[in-house]
């Protein structure tokens, strides 16, 4: 069993309110990922050759020979301006950790430089990726095709979880996170002289009845089985009290479990968008971007993952899923994975501007993984 001492437990405290008080965004972490490199040569761990802007891949290759394995942190923050007291504050005004970031990134990089001592017990290689941009759900994807996955036969991560309390580590199999994707409707009328509205074809009625009749798919067309949301979040159209605009503009968001709703829900809606505009003698142009799938657990994992959690003393609990969305569901498109949530007992939600975690979590994630890699490899 792998335990952290007082000595890297501080250690990595400091490193984390270092990222806290210098957030970057997403695609932007150049001077994270400076740090995170510079960490890991400290502790003479091995950083992989990958041509990466920002976001760093080192390994650590065990003595005896097996399979790779990979565990991921990501390492972006948000366009969030900090409320939090705490005094590493972020001193990048309106970027903020609002998301715990930085205690994913060091606490994947405390579970390699435990693992990097411990190479006489590792039978196999871990690969440890530190995944830039996952807040707009772009960075697994530029790392997959970069090449991360090669040679890697399955990949663990996690997500702090306020509303747990540390120490308890959140387990389930198959949907953990939804399934992310974005659409765009454009409704197109004829603008006009808002006084004379019948020589007008007025888009903001077609996209009125369109926002209130969507949900009839969530309601009227879906399974009770097939949980899925439509959120309408944006609506742009006209300038002026009198005038008539020729085009209005929605957009939102599809959240849902299951593969069956995923691929039902944009044909049924872009059906209804296009009928509501016919019926008013508008237009309508549809784009709909697929964004992420599911965090699908590989239930294979289960057992081996609550069997580490109670050998080193922390609490394994049933997780509820969330529909947040997570870029990590990416990777397990390629290879079979597990996402756990970790308890960080937080005042606040993940993107509150007053998020703050409890830093012992940073020990028990970084012994979980540690120990969770050793025991993965040793079971083949
Ligand atoms: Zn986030
Ligand atoms: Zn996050």
């Amino acid at each position: 069993m792998i335990n952290m001492t007082q000595e890297l437990f501080e250690d990595l405290i400091s490193k984390r309110r270092y990222l806290h008080e210098n957030p970057e965004l997403a695609f932007e972490e150049r001077n994270t990922t400076k740090h995170i490199k510079e960490w890991l040569k400290h502790h003479d761990i091995r950083i992989l050759p990958f041509d990466l802007e920002t976001g760093v891949i080192a390994v650590i290759k065990g003595d005896h020979d097996g399979p790779t394995i990979a565990l991921r942190a990501d390492i972006d923050a948000l366009p969030i301006k900090e409320e939090t007291v705490v005094p590493f504050k972020s001193k990048h005004d309106g970027i903020m950790h609002a998301c715990g970031h930085d205690f994913h990134t060091v606490s994947i990089l405390g579970a390699a430089m435990l693992l990097n001592e411990q190479k006489d017990k590792l039978k196999g290689t871990v690969r440890v990726i530190f995944q830039p941009a996952e807040e707009i759900a772009q960075g697994a994807k530029k790392l997959v095709e970069k090449g991360a996955l090669e040679d890697v036969t399955s990949i663990f991560g996690m997500h702090n979880k306020p509303d747990l309390p540390v120490g308890t580590i959140g387990v389930k199999s198959e949907g953990l996170m939804a399934s992310v994707d974005k659409f765009e409707i454009k409704f197109k009328g004829i603008g006009g002289h808002a006084g004379i509205p019948h020589n007008a074809i007025d888009p903001i009625v077609i996209a009125s009845q369109y926002v209130t009749a969507v949900q009839t798919i969530i309601s009227r067309r879906m399974d009770l089985f097939d949980n899925a949301v439509v959120s309408i979040t944006s609506i742009h159209g006209g300038n002026t009290w009198n005038v008539i605009p020729d085009t209005v503009t929605l957009e939102g968001t599809v959240r849902t479990f299951q593969p069956k709703a995923r691929q039902a829900i944009p044909g049924l809606m872009e059906k209804l968008a296009a009928s509501i505009a016919e019926g008013n003698e508008g237009s309508v142009e549809f784009i709909w971007d697929e964004y992420l799938p599911v965090v699908n657990n590989d239930s294979k994992y289960e057992n081996i993952i609550r069997s580490t959690i109670n050998e080193i003393g922390y609490q394994p609990i049933d997780a509820e899923p969330s529909s947040a969305g997570e870029d990590f569901a990416y990777y397990q498109n390629y290879i079979p994975g597990f996402f756990v949530w970790m308890g960080v007992d937080g005042p606040r939600e993940w993107h509150h501007p007053q998020f703050d975690l409890s830093e012992d979590a940073i020990k028990v994630a970084s012994e979980f993984f540690s120990n969770l890699a050793v025991n993965v490899l040793n079971n083949g």
